[in-house]
């Protein structure tokens, strides 16, 4: 028989790390088993339930790259895939617990008798897990509306689902389910309950108000799905090498209910922002230019100089720029300097520089050979520091340090002779020779 899994979220207007991942590991499942990935919408809560809150949730799984075969805007032969508009389905099944007689009211709600036997489950994660249901338990409220518990089964069942792969949360309700799938004479589905995602400080699972929390936070902060996609995955598995960069292709390969761990995970910011930087380092030239322009209109930084005839300039600085960059939205920091004259030195690397042999004296010499050169490539800058430095007896580090200094106010960023091919030879004298005329002084 075929795998059909599904995420089956309750909209509450935010998609939580922790929906986000059960989604991708579902996803992950059925792509892994050549199933089918059904996106069932839990909203029979009414009140919290709004188009706004779905919304957030199918741009958060689109955006994740978490395609689904059946369900909202994708339609699909077991449909309504809306609880909301599944009343009809629930009623009928509520008269066939009735006519079994395993259904009875009290007190104006609807009870579920249960068989009281042990119900042990195989789960795929957690292993053999027995619980008994000692007591019957509501099926449907006074009010009409049936429970989650009924509900939950009653989808699972008629939308042929195989497989549950849902948060270590619902662990404790698998017994109830078991006891309804068995009283409509239907075998239950294989479970496995995936471990809770615990915050990064103190105790406790992740919630809503903790930083990293919500898928959306990324979108706005301009991590790289594949990235973030590429961190859910690792949080509670990981494939048997340990390797910590998949691409979705190589995830869908290798993701099975074994590799995931019994203990919960702890969301990790800086293993997400290490992977996100990774990602980045790696993309395409085009794609990774887009992206950085794209991130520069939003933020509003130098309108004039994205749409000048420097065009090229900036896209030369960008791709110079990628290997170091650790997240899009420091590219500002990392790219200003190369478009204003009046940048500041940074007191920590004036202080380290300025304070060793003669930096003022060794950017003068340089001044004076480069302004030679015909061809302002790498490797010419490059012979002519390592002839000044042979000439004057000095490391060639006496003049990169303060020629980088000079050139940019800092000691850190791109490779240096790369830094000046893009500079131009114009902008790189003409700082240099600023540092010459007026040199930074140390302070304290
Ligand atoms: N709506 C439930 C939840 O969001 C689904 C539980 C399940 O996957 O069975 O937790």
């Amino acid at each position: 028989m075929s795998i059909r899994v599904r995420f089956a979220p309750s909209p509450t207007g935010f998609f939580h790390i922790g929906s986000a991942r059960t989604a991708l590991f579902n996803w992950l499942y059925a792509r892994h088993h050549g199933g089918k990935f059904i996106l069932r919408i839990e909203d029979t809560d009414r009140e919290r339930n709004t188009d706004d809150a779905l919304r957030v949730l199918l741009e958060g799984m689109r955006w994740l790259g978490l395609d689904w075969d059946e369900g909202p805007e994708a339609g699909g032969e077991y449909g309504p895939y809306f609880q909301s508009e599944r009343n009809a389905i629930y009623d009928k099944h509520l008269q066939i617990l009735r006519d079994k007689g395993l259904a009875y009211d009290h007190e104006g709600a609807v009870f579920f008798k249960v068989s009281g036997e042990p119900q042990v489950i195989n789960d795929l994660v957690r292993g053999r897990v027995e619980r008994k249901e000692e007591k019957d338990f509501v099926i449907y409220r006074s009010n009409g509306t049936p429970v989650f518990h009924f509900v939950n089964v009653v989808d699972d069942m008629t939308m042929g689902i195989t497989d549950v792969i849902r948060g270590e949360d619902h662990l404790s309700n698998t017994s109830k389910h078991c006891e309804l799938f068995k009283a409509f004479g239907v075998e239950p589905p294989r479970f496995g309950h995936i471990p809770l995602i615990l915050k990064q400080q103190g105790p406790g699972k992740m919630s809503k108000r903790d930083a990293g929390a919500l898928i959306e936070e990324y979108d706005h902060r301009h991590f790289i799905p594949a990235a973030v996609r590429n961190y859910l995955a690792l949080l509670g598995w990981s494939p048997k090498d340990n390797r910590e960069i998949l691409s979705a292709e190589e995830l869908v390969s290798l993701f099975d209910l074994g590799g995931v761990t019994k203990n919960n995970a702890k969301f990790d910011e800086r293993k997400l922002s290490f992977i996100n930087a990774q990602y980045l380092h790696a993309l395409p030239a085009d794609e990774y230019l887009q992206l950085a322009r794209s991130y520069l209109q939003k933020a509003n930084w130098s309108d004039e100089a994205t749409r000048s005839p420097e065009n090229q300039y900036l896209d030369q600085v960008l791709l110079l720029c990628q290997e170091k960059l650790h997240a899009v939205d420091s590219i500002p920091a990392f790219i200003d300097y190369f478009f204003v004259f009046d940048y500041q030195y940074a007191p920590k690397a004036v202080k380290k520089i300025m304070k060793k042999g003669d930096p003022v004296q060794r950017v003068r010499e340089f001044v004076e050979a480069a302004s030679q050169i015909e061809t302002w490539n790498e490797a010419e800058l490059e012979k002519c520091i390592t002839t000044l430095a042979e000439t004057h007896e000095v490391g060639t580090g006496e003049y990169i340090h303060p020629c980088r200094l000079g050139v940019s106010g800092t000691n850190a960023g791109p490779g240096f002779y790369g830094l000046l091919v893009v500079l131009g030879k114009d902008r790189t004298l003409e700082r240099l020779q600023r540092f010459v005329e007026n040199p930074p002084s140390v302070v304290g």
